[in-house]
């Protein structure tokens, strides 16, 4: 019976501050901006925490246990729960999809992601999509200098959704904590950086790619496309149904038994505590339910974010 509990890889980030401290983790410096909760990528490889494959990394039991897994198939473990916390604005950017990544960044993934506000301060913005109606008043905007034109912004509360297509272009802003699901890849281009200086110096951009994958107009995504694995579990709201993803968020006041229905899900605790089976788990825990475990009992005042992989 396996539930695979993971270390969180903590990473510093010109735009990070301490509020992840809120999380219970221990903080490396007073600027970390990322927690790679669930992460089998190489550049945040989690180990598991305890139990009979304590010390692994989960890359590792991607290739060794695939089992656990349902025999998923896929060189890697295809999805990353990070909690992000920013302390000033991030910088602009847009991800490619998996054709462009793979042609033009080593075979890589590309990136499909979604996020789920923990909370923002008051009159906090967040950036997804812009306002150009083509591709050739986007180029032009984006030759013109036409940033904040460009972009579009929405104000965002507590609890707020969103999902970010690859080719979206989008940025979180100082004062927003989000928990964010997405493919296992890290290919970021840098679309604009409001013109702030790193050590007296611009930050590099990516305008050439970033036009190629930009897509025109914005268009708002369907949340729930369907066609997908749905779950039995009564008390899961669904957040988001995609090609690569489900998200659900899941409330526990008292007892709640959740059966595994699918390939394998991964759970993130972001309020309250309790247990899950014999476990403690609190704010900031993050954990696997295997495959070979047909249904785990919580028990606590808690809330879940779960994804499985579609
Ligand atoms: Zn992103």
């Amino acid at each position: 019976m396996s539930i695979l509990f993971l270390n969180p890889v903590l990473k510093d980030t010109i735009w990070g501050g301490t509020r992840l401290k809120e999380f219970g983790y221990d903080l490396p410096s007073d600027h970390v901006g990322e927690c790679w909760g669930i992460s089998a990528h190489p550049n945040g490889d989690c180990e598991i925490a305890f139990g009979e494959y304590k010390g692994a990394k989960l890359s590792s039991m991607w290739a060794e246990h695939r089992e656990l897994f349902d025999n998923v198939e896929g060189d890697t473990f295809p999805l990353l729960t990070k909690i992000i916390a920013a302390e000033d604005d991030l910088s602009i950017q847009v991800h490619p999809d998996n054709s462009y990544a793979f042609a033009n960044e080593n075979g890589s993934l590309g990136k499909m992601e979604c996020w789920y506000v923990l909370d923002a301060d008051p009159n906090t913005t967040i950036v997804v999509g812009h306002n150009a109606d083509s591709k050739d008043e986007l180029v032009s905007m984006i030759d013109e200098h036409r940033f904040n034109d460009l972009i579009r912004e929405t104000p965002i509360s507590k609890g707020d959704f969103f999902q970010i297509n690859p080719g979206t272009v989008h940025a979180i802003k100082g004062g927003t904590v989000i928990l964010e699901t997405q493919q296992s890849s890290d290919i970021t281009y840098r679309l604009y950086d409001y013109d702030r200086l790193d050590n007296g110096k611009l930050r590099e951009l990516h305008l050439d790619k970033s036009k190629d994958v930009i897509v025109s107009p914005y268009k708002k995504p369907e949340l729930h496309v369907g066609g997908f694995k749905a779950t039995v579990n009564k008390g899961f709201q669904e957040l988001v149904n995609t090609e690569y993803y489900t998200v659900w968020k899941c409330d526990v006041d008292g007892e709640a038994n959740i059966k595994e229905d699918q390939h394998f899900m991964l759970v993130s605790v972001i309020d309250g505590d309790g247990l899950v089976d014999d476990y403690k788990i609190s704010k900031g825990s993050h954990f696997i339910i295997c495959k070979d475990q047909d249904e785990v009992t919580f028990n606590g005042n808690m809330s879940l974010i779960i994804s499985t992989v579609n």
